[in-house]
């Protein structure tokens, strides 16, 4: 919690850093001159996902549940680094837990054994679901 920055604005040589205490107040303005500098901006979902009403928080990630489904559209799984997933712990500047391929690759085994789990328990209504969409006459071994 100690030493919280936020970056309030950057110049072609400068970068104003406000330094926070732990509520968030401003405690000290810091300007760092540089000749060459990187800043990775804040990351945020993708906009054609975040513009779905409901579906994401408000930075554009998908809310779910502990089956990685979506509340709001009980069809839709959502797994990845799109996830929305809450901070560690609260900090006067916003930060998000970080994902990692190891904890993606078991939201995907957990979505997959949940939509078979899913399937298996609404199969009569799953092939309604089939029939009523395919083209031509309709055949067994579609379904
Ligand atoms: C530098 C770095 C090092 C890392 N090292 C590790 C590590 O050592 N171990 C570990 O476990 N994890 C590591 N990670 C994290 C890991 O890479 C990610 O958690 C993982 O790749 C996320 O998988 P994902 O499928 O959710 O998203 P991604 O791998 O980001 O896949 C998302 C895909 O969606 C595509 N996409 C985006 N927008 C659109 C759109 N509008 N339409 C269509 N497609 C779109 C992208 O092109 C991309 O292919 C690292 C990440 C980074 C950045």
């Amino acid at each position: 919690m100690d030493r919280e920055r936020k970056i309030i604005a950057v110049t072609t040589n400068e970068m104003t850093v406000n330094e926070l205490d732990e509520n968030g107040t401003l405690k000290k303005e810091h300007k760092l001159p540089f000749a060459y500098s990187a800043v990775i901006p804040a990351f945020k979902g993708v906009e054609a996902v975040a513009a779905v009403p409901g579906l994401c928080n408000p930075r554009g990630f998908v809310l779910i549940d502990k089956h990685q489904r979506s509340p709001k559209y009980p069809h839709i799984f959502s797994v990845g680094v799109c996830v929305a997933i809450p901070p560690v712990e609260v900090t006067p500047v916003a930060t998000g837990a970080p994902k990692t391929g190891y904890m993606i690759e078991s939201m995907v085994s957990a979505t997959a054994t949940n939509i078979v789990a899913e399937l298996a328990a609404n199969s009569t209504t799953q092939c309604n679901v089939v029939q009523e969409r395919q083209v031509g006459a309709p055949r067994e071994d579609r379904l």
